[in-house]
């Protein structure tokens, strides 16, 4: 059996009035949960999800522990369904586990929804093993945000997955050596969003105790700022294989991927260090908005579409008023005619259309004065008429 120290430790941070956080820990199997949604539902999240992992059968394999977690989806979608006022709450979870397998080498497993991560703190540095399943990532996979722009960005708290949102969710998951003497990391975004993976790897150096880092790191985002709820889970491995310090802890990696037409995102790619399965591959169903926290899904995709359309209409409309009707007007030293109003509308300017071979210097005051000020006719050929008249009277006095 592989055997662990462990602490951990939560925080409510220094702005938010309840801490949705949730962590889970019992010798052989370690969480965080970070729950969203109105009222108490936030809490009721996170709480479920941890609950049913203390209510759990043996997990000899990774594929019990994506089962963990799609029966945590399922009491969570439930709960909301039966209590109306817990509608749209929605939580992370982020799962380090130890595989009771009976094969000759010891294995951890991990199983992440959203965006608490675990880093394995490695001898030098700490390595990010989770992927986040936020938007802010999929611009940064994108190249369109560093991660430090990510780190503060107003939309990092949107979320591409989470459980309690649909009956079906997509949980990636990785097996690892479980090696004696590795260290790892479960914390929710209030931690990594306060500090650098410097500052963490500088925190988890100070301290072998797993409890006295995680109250550290704890601490030390609270110091940073404390916006959000933290949560940190510092989990060590005390009796596991023994393998060199720079040898791969990776055996496969499950990463879910989403449909290609869903709004989860970009398509991740396949990892190399592992067998990436597809076969869960499901797009989210319906939209949570939280307390500054929301899941981005095909329905707010619709959403945007609907708004979208609204505004085509409205520009449609807008610019149908704006060029409906004709004017005589100055253009230079020139009279014309324009189609569209005088001034124009909105963003529409009226445009000329033809001249009318008439010089400003030849109207008499009353007719620059009107043309000046544009004479508007409903049609082109009314226009024409009072065009032709200028014109006329001109010729005529010369
Ligand atoms: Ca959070």
């Amino acid at each position: 059996m592989t055997e662990f120290r462990f602490g951990q430790a939560t925080d409510v941070g220094n702005v938010r009035q309840a801490n949705q956080d949730r962590y889970f820990g019992d010798g052989s199997v370690f969480a965080v949960a970070d729950g969203m949604g109105g009222h108490s539902g936030g809490e009721v999240a996170s709480g479920l999800a941890v609950d049913a992992l203390s209510d759990r059968e043996q997990i000899t394999a990774l594929g019990d522990l994506v089962t963990l977690v799609h029966r945590a989806n399922d009491r969570i979608v439930e709960s909301a369904r039966d209590d109306p006022s817990l509608r749209g709450m929605g939580t992370t979870i982020s799962i380090l586990a130890a595989l009771d397998d009976s094969e000759d080498e010891k294995r951890l497993g991990i199983a992440n929804v959203g965006d608490s991560r675990i880093y394995r703190l490695g001898e030098g540095e700490v390595f990010q093993l989770t992927e986040d399943h936020s938007l802010v990532e999929a611009l940064v996979r994108d190249g369109r945000l560093t991660p430090e722009e990510a780190g503060s960005h107003p939309q990092r708290n949107i979320l591409t997955r989470a459980l309690g949102i649909d009956a079906k969710v997509l949980v990636d998951a990785w097996e690892l050596r479980a090696v004696s003497g590795d260290r790892y990391l479960i914390c929710s975004d209030g931690l990594f969003n306060e500090l650098t993976d410097d500052q963490i790897f500088e925190a988890v150096g100070d301290s072998d105790d797993p409890q006295t880092t995680a109250e550290l790191l704890i601490e030390r985002a609270c110091e940073a700022g404390g916006r959000d709820n933290v949560t940190a889970v510092v989990v060590q491995v005390t009796a596991g294989d023994e393998i060199g310090s720079d040898e791969q802890r990776i055996v496969t990696v499950r990463r879910a991927v989403p449909d290609r037409d869903s709004s989860d995102g970009p398509v991740p790619e396949a990892d190399e260090l592992g067998v990436t399965d597809s076969d869960e591959a499901q797009p989210v169903g319906s939209a949570v908005a939280g307390r500054g926290r929301g899941v981005l899904t095909w329905r707010a995709g619709l959403v945007v579409a609907a708004v979208v359309i609204v505004i085509v209409l409205v520009v449609t409309v807008v610019a149908a008023y704006a060029r409906s009707v004709y004017f005589v007007g100055v253009e230079g030293g020139d009279v014309v005619i324009y189609q569209g109003r005088p001034g124009g509308v909105l963003w529409f300017d009226p445009t000329v259309e033809e001249p009318v071979n008439v010089g400003v210097v030849e109207l008499d005051a009353v007719e620059y004065d009107a043309v000046a000020a544009g004479v508007e006719f409903d049609r082109i050929d009314d226009a024409r008429d009072y065009g032709r008249r200028l014109a006329l009277r001109v010729r005529d006095d010369t």
